[in-house]
């Protein structure tokens, strides 16, 4: 299991044997259930137990914003901050040439797809800031042009508790160009 290592294993497996109430078994079974219902959205690919999950079934959330990641755990991340309320899409990954991963290996036609569908004003690209990051945006802003939408993408910069000193040359210079109004000054003559 990820982020277990081999004494944490044999620690949790040693537990699990040795108790004699029911939560191995509500454990093993609940591992179970997970693994046998819960799939992939048909529309953004986040995790569900039907055919659409509970974003893209859910009303309230603003069908004019759709949200590109590469991952459906990004989905999580993006979740927690509450502070996007539309849709998403999640891409199953990114282009990687190294790798042999090209557009047909991501979920890129089912994302014209349902753009057309849903005819969004904006299409975020929520994507890493790394070179297949950069390539994956630059391929779908091409691909997206002539979707109709607005085609925008997070702003990268410094991490939050980060001080400049301790900011790579490239987190500095996309933290100064996507830079932000905070206040307007007046000049004032007495
Ligand atoms: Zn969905």
């Amino acid at each position: 299991m990820p982020g277990i290592g081999p004494r944490s294993a044999e620690r949790i497996a040693l537990w699990m044997i040795q108790k004699t109430d029911a939560r191995a078994n509500e454990i093993a079974h609940a591992v179970t259930e997970a693994v046998s219902h819960v799939k992939g959205c048909v529309q953004c690919g986040f995790f569900s137990e039907s055919d659409r999950c509970v974003i893209c079934s859910d009303p309230a959330r603003d069908q004019s914003l759709l949200c590109v990641v590469e991952q459906t755990t990004n989905i999580l991340s993006l979740e927690r901050t509450s502070a996007f309320r539309g849709l998403y899409h999640s891409l199953g990954g990114r282009l990687s040439p190294l790798d042999h991963i090209g557009p047909e290996d991501l979920r890129i036609d089912a994302l014209v797809h349902r753009i057309r569908e849903i005819k969004p004003q904006e299409v975020i690209l929520a994507l890493s800031a790394d070179v297949e990051g950069e390539s994956t945006a630059n391929y779908l802003g091409d691909l997206l042009e002539k979707e109709g939408a607005q085609i925008t993408r997070i702003a990268q910069g410094l991490p939050a508790g980060i001080g400049l000193e301790n900011a790579d040359e490239l987190t500095l210079s996309r933290a100064l160009s996507g830079r932000t109004v905070w206040s307007i000054g007046r000049i004032t003559s007495e």
